[in-house]
Parts: C-alpha cells; sequence; structure tokens
C-alpha cells in the first residue's frame, strides 16, 4: 500500500488557496518582502493564531533558532543549554553567534530535556536555554521555566514539531521568552522552506527584525548596519504560501491526533510498545508518532521490528538520528573549524576533556534512540492506511516476540 508522504502532494493539505495567493505575488511583480505584503501579513496572522505579540518570518527553522539565539546578544564562550537529539539546524546557531552548545540528557520515554537534565548542566555561563518539544510532544514545562526563572535565564523554545501542540491549555511557543518554528517540507504547514521567530518583548523583537534584515535600521533616521547579521528573508512567494496554510493548520493538528488516537488504539494490545499520548498537562500535535520497542520483550527490539516496517513498505526510522548530536563529525574535533573552536576557547571546558561531550554521560538519550522507532504520520492518513501501518507493526511484533 501506498503512504501518503509529506514529501509530496499526497500527505500536504497544498491546494487552490496556495495556488490563488502564489498568482496574486507573481501578478504584482514584488516577490520580495521589503516592498510586499503577504510576509506582512502572515506575521500578524501567526502571532494571532500563536497568542505573542511580536511574530517575525525568516528563512528556515535554522535561521528562525540563529534569530533567537542572536536577539540575546551572548558574549564569546557564553553557554547555551541545549537538547542531543534535535535538528543540527537547532545547534550550529549557536556556535555562529560564539556561544558553547552544553547538552543536557533526555528523558528515555519523552525524548524531551527536564528541568533536572538542565539543573545538571546549569554553569556561570549558563545564558540560555532551548527547550526542543521534539516530535509535537510538549515538555515538562511547569519545572522548567520555574527553573529558568529562578536562575534569570531565558529560555527559547524550539517549537519547529510542535505547532498547535498545548500546555495547561496554551500552545506551546507562547511560554519562553522567544519560541521558533520552521515551515520547511515535512513540518505540519509548509512554505517549502522557511521560519518563524515569536516574542512578547519590544526589543527582542526589533532585534529579531534587523538580524532577518542584515541589521539595516529600516526605517531610522539614519538607518546603518548596526552589528553582524544575515539575509533570513522569507520571499513574498513563502509568505503567500504561509498566508494559504495557516487557516489549515487547526485541522491538521486535530487530524494528526485522529490519526494517532486510531494507531494508539490499533496497537494498544501489542506486547512490548510504549506508545506516545497526550502529556498530564498538555496535548501532543503528533509531528511524528514516535513509540518504543522493549528489546526485552522483542528479539532485536527497535532495530529488527523497523526492518520489518520497512520491508513491508512503512518508511520509519528506527533510531530517528543515528547517534546523539554531540557525536557528529562536527563536534568530533572542536579545533577543526573555527566556528566550533572560537567559542569553546572563551570557555573553561576548552582545557577540559576532547570532546567534551561523550555518550556515557547521556544514559536517556543513548537508551531513547536504541529503543524508538519514529513512525512518520500525517493528517492525510486514511483508516485503511492507519489499519494496514498497524497490522504490519503487530505482526512484526508477533514474529519477534520472546516466547
Ligand atoms: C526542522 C527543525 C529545525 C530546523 O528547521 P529547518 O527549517 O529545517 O532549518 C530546528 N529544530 C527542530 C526541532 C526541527 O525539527
Amino acid at each position: 500500500m501506498r503512504l501518503p508522504s509529506d514529501g509530496d502532494h499526497s500527505g500536504r493539505t497544498l491546494g487552490d488557496e496556495e495556488i490563488e495567493l502564489l498568482s496574486q505575488v507573481i501578478r504584482s511583480g514584488t516577490l520580495n518582502s521589503t516592498r510586499g505584503t503577504f510576509v506582512a501579513k502572515f506575521e500578524k496572522q501567526f502571532a494571532s493564531w500563536l497568542g505573542r505579540k511580536h511574530v517575525i518570518a525568516c528563512a528556515s527553522g535554522s535561521a528562525a533558532v540563529h534569530c533567537a539565539i542572536a536577539a540575546l546578544s551572548l558574549q564569546a564562550g557564553d553557554e547555551v543549554i541545549t537538547t542531543p537529539i534535535t535538528d543540527m539546524g537547532a545547534l550550529t546557531p549557536i556556535l555562529y553567534e560564539g556561544a558553547v552548545p552544553v547538552f543536557a540528557d533526555v528523558d528515555a520515554r519523552s525524548l524531551n530535556v527536564t528541568a533536572e537534565t538542565i539543573r545538571a548542566q546549569l554553569t556561570a555561563r549558563t545564558r540560555a536555554i532551548v527547550v526542543t518539544h521534539l516530535f509535537g510532544l510538549p515538555a515538562e514545562l511547569d519545572a522548567i521555566l520555574q527553573l529558568a526563572a529562578e536562575r534569570g535565564i531565558p529560555v527559547i523554545e524550539d517549537a519547529a514539531q510542535a505547532f498547535g501542540a498545548t500546555w495547561r491549555g496554551r500552545k506551546v511557543g507562547t511560554f519562553g521568552t522567544l519560541a521558533a518554528f520552521s515551515l520547511q517540507q515535512g513540518k505540519h504547514i509548509t512554505t517549502g522552506e522557511g521560519g518563524l521567530v515569536a516574542t512578547d518583548d519590544d526589543h527582542l523583537a526589533r532585534k529579531l527584525f534587523l538580524f532577518v534584515n542584515k541589521a539595516w535600521g529600516y526605517g531610522d533616521p539614519k538607518p546603518d548596519h548596526y552589528f553582524p547579521a544575515l539575509n533570513y528573508r522569507l520571499t513574498e512567494l513563502q509568505g503567500a504560501v504561509g498566508v494559504a496554510q495557516l487557516p489549515k493548520l487547526d485541522g491538521v493538528v486535530a487530524r494528526r491526533r485522529e490519526v494517532a488516537a486510531a494507531l494508539r488504539a490499533a496497537l494498544a494490545e501489542v506486547p512490548g510498545l510504549h506508545l506516545p499520548g497526550d502529556p498530564a498537562h498538555g496535548t501532543h500535535s503528533y509531528w511524528k508518532f514516535a513509540f518504543f520497542v522493549d528489546p526485552q520483550r522483542i528479539a532485536g527490539g527497535a532495530a529488527a521490528l523497523g526492518k520489518r516496517m520497512q520491508g513491508e513498505g512503512v518508511a520509519c526510522a528506527p533510531r530517528y538520528i543515528q547517534k546523539p548530536a554531540f557525536e557528529c563529525e562536527l563536534f568530533r574535533d572542536w579545533r577543526a573549524s573555527p566556528v566550533t573552536w572560537l567559542p569553546l576557547q572563551h570557555n573553561a571546558r576548552a582545557h577540559g576533556p576532547m570532546p567534551p561531550y561523550t555518550r556515557a554521560q547521556y544514559p536517556g538519550a543513548v537508551q531513547a534512540l536504541d529503543e524508538v522507532i519514529v513512525l512518520p504520520i500525517n493528517e492525510r492518513y486514511e483508516p485503511a492506511h492507519i489499519r494496514y501501518v498497524a497490522d504490519v507493526i503487530q505482526k512484526g511484533a508477533q514474529v519477534l516476540l520472546h516466547a
């Protein structure tokens, strides 16, 4: 069976609305946002959807994280606490702003950082905490926000995978000082590439705007380039698609929650699986359906079951990312690039063990990656697709079940 894929039309909610607004942009002849109207409209409408004062659009989710980090005006060697299980686009911006990424372990069942794992990494140099709501599951925000407030450290929510997820009835992306979203092809809504940064702080919003615009003071009496920054603008073409996508977002999230609930029901009796669900104080928005396989019950664990699923045409990713981010090649030799080496030279960790992070320090992340299977679902899954996927998982688990 061919399953709907977010890589093409089958698994995306794109249609005449996007085509109509795109045509308007092309007929207008204004394809960039400095003179156009669609990006500005998209920012305003997204701010209203999210419930935040300011939203700035930018070229990608990586750019959105970069903008959020840059807005905090860090000093060389300052530390930003983040997660080892995330998109690399959420990590390299820390380095490009002269700061050192410090990895907090994740909870092996939520795949998210917790107040305890963050606390273990706090130092006198900590200047920001990035909280990633992985796969659309809200992190345990109460304790994290309390800890951050006690220490006076700003939180950046990485909500790239968590559009429409809620915590205590409020959307994630409204809790941190700043929040970043991605509009890349595979996210809840898409403009092909693109990103959004949100804040309620006027001063930070101004810095975000400048960072997207080479820090050129548009509209100022004596504009200048105030600090180093890039051209991270979203185009009007993307802005038009965003304006058309946004009214569909609540429906997309609702559909994904239905698909996940149906999958959960269909898999409830399969032994050896731990299925995702809503946390006690929030709602999951299911960017992916990440479930865990108990290797004590299922022979060969996630790797063996994932292989069987792939053999039956169910695309999935045992392990999600193959290894914790700090084991990626760019972190193996911090001296190899000035981007990694310069921040470290302004930090005491330069005199410590090299590389600074090893898997023995991250039991939660190691266990999570060993046991997880990331199943791509989307809003276009019909009951027949769900039945097929659940069947394949159930049969695979049955064959591998320890006697
Ligand atoms: C996708 C993603 C990013 C990066 O977004 P891009 O648009 O691909 O640059 C950052 N953080 C997380 C958690 C993501 O899933």
